[in-house]
């Protein structure tokens, strides 16, 4: 058999994602792998009424949602949630706690209470798995190109420009600030091949707060790179290990809340010499990689032609897949490349609008779910527009419900598209959220005790907000998804990230 473990073939049922508005609902069975959360933490004094934590440096009081379970959600209409001084949340407390009206009392007497009011709900801040930040100025443009041209027109003079420090003192803060105003809270960023610019980002990062991910780009094969934008195999590596350095002892970065990336464009854009020398720093410094992997017909037959082996297989034994590997798009998997980056926990960036763009292919999403491979979702800006993981959880599953029914309108229903491959909107929001905080190894995702407070406040009632919730019409989960194909950046009003307000409106 073909595939192994629990890697399941590609026509094989499953429960796919019901209809039937019920909470809390189980649509698939596997779970992630989560750290068990900490005990309650709660004090209790002499007449028994619960106090604050005495590490709480401050809380936040209002209706919440979180997907702890692939395919569920939890939902409280009021509940308490308190974060210590270094942005951690210390407890959830419902409000069926004993003692619980008296603790937020105790809270708002300290001035330590944040309220939310009707229409607004606290929900873990979204995580971008894969994003272009050099391709910001571009976002919007050509994509009806194919992508070689959309590559060679707009994209490769576009990085090139990033040699110039300032071009990335004037683009950087504008994306980063773009992409926390959309209640993105960890983004994981290829930049481009310059040291410089690309520190520039983790800088930009930092100082706004955002919990970034980024990589220096690697692109030394003179076949396949422009003559103005490349660089020597040796350079490159130099440039890289410095990068490594330079990002982890930046003043402020204490937290390591910016982290480097190693980042091999693709398996094209590099030699064997670059990729072997990655994955030997990969091992070294206990890095972060990230690349693209079989997104396109041309990228695995680059692969096949030039090695003998799939991306997945190239980057295994360069020793660039590892549990802190996050690979991008992944739309031509073999079964045997879903075990492999299974057993090596390494991370898919699901990225449904660029694919539909350029990857030639649907992706396999419903079986990666539940295959149990790790999984997030990446705006993969600028091969898509639009800046914004919630927009992107929409994507994904309108991309999985077009692969579902199939498009040919020459064939019958039933041979028309691939039966039982639709995924809910409970799968991309824990995607969006739970996934990406496994993806790139930090306990986010969740609002649950231990977990950095990486948060976000929706407001229904924002001005202009086209979130429309009658009283009494929506059950919790119609909610939370009209939360998520509804929410924008207008009605975001507050982002926390490791406990920091950096969007306050
Ligand atoms: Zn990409």
């Amino acid at each position: 058999m073909a595939h192994g473990g629990n890697i399941p073939a590609p026509d094989s049922p499953h429960k796919s994602g019901s209809a039937d508005g019920q909470a809390g609902t189980a649509l698939v069975s596997s779970r992630p792998t989560l750290p068990a959360p900490i005990g309650r933490r709660l004090l209790l004094d002499t007449k028994n009424k619960m106090q604050p934590i005495d590490t709480c440096c401050f809380a936040v009081r209002g209706a919440l949602y979180h997907c702890p379970v692939k395919g569920e959600f939890e939902h409280h209409a009021d509940a308490l949630v308190q974060v210590d001084a270094e942005g951690t949340i210390i407890d959830l407390t419902p409000a069926s706690a004993p003692g619980y009206a008296e603790l937020c009392q105790a809270l708002a007497d300290a001035g330590k209470l944040t309220e939310l009011t009707p229409g607004q709900y606290l929900m873990p801040g979204m995580v971008d798995l894969h994003v272009h930040a050099p391709q910001w100025p571009q976002a919007g443009k050509g994509l009806d190109l194919p992508l070689y041209d959309w590559l060679q027109d707009y994209t490769f003079p576009l990085e090139a420009r990033f040699e110039d420090p300032e071009f990335a003192r004037q683009v950087y803060p504008h994306l980063v600030n773009a992409l926390l105003a959309n209640g993105t809270t960890s983004a994981v960023y290829f930049a481009t091949v310059h040291n410089p610019a690309s520190l520039i980002l983790a800088e930009t990062c930092l100082a706004l707060g955002q919990r970034g991910y980024v990589g220096k780009i690697n692109m030394d094969d003179a076949s396949q790179c422009p003559p103005y934008y490349i660089e020597t195999t040796d350079q490159g590596l130099a440039d890289t290990e410095a990068f490594i350095q330079q990002v982890r002892a930046l003043p402020g970065n204490e937290q390591q809340l910016v982290n480097p990336v190693i980042t091999p464009r693709f398996v094209p854009s590099c030699t064997p010499e670059m990729l072997k020398g990655l994955g030997e720093l990969a091992q070294r410094y206990h890095c972060h990689v990230q690349t693209h992997c079989s997104e396109s017909d041309w990228a695995r037959d680059y692969s096949l032609e030039h090695y003998g082996q799939s991306d997945v297989e190239i980057y295994r034994d360069m020793g660039l897949l590892g549990s802190r590997t996050i690979l991008a798009h992944s739309i031509f998997l073999s079964d045997e490349d879903m075990v492999a980056i299974r057993d090596a926990q390494a991370a898919i960036a699901h990225c449904p609008l660029s694919n539909m763009y350029f990857a030639n292919a649907a992706m396999k999403t419903r079986e990666v779910l539940d295959g149990d491979l790790q999984v997030g979702l990446g705006t993969d800006l600028a091969g898509a527009p639009i800046p914004s993981v919630f927009h992107t959880c929409l994507d994904a599953v309108n991309h999985s419900r077009v692969r579902e029914d199939g498009t040919d309108t020459h064939r019958p229903a039933s041979e028309r598209g691939e039966a039982g491959s639709r995924i809910s909107f409970l799968d991309a929001y824990w995607m969006a959220t739970v996934g990406g905080g496994l993806a790139i190894d930090a306990k986010v995702g969740l609002l649950a005790p231990g977990y950095a407070f990486d948060a976000l406040v929706v407001d229904a009632n924002a001005q202009d907000s086209d979130l429309y919730l009658p009283e009494g019409m929506d059950s919790p989960r119609d909610v939370l998804e009209k939360l998520i194909c509804l929410t924008r950046r207008h009605n975001i009003r507050t982002v926390w990230v490791q406990g920091r307000k950096v969007i306050s409106k």
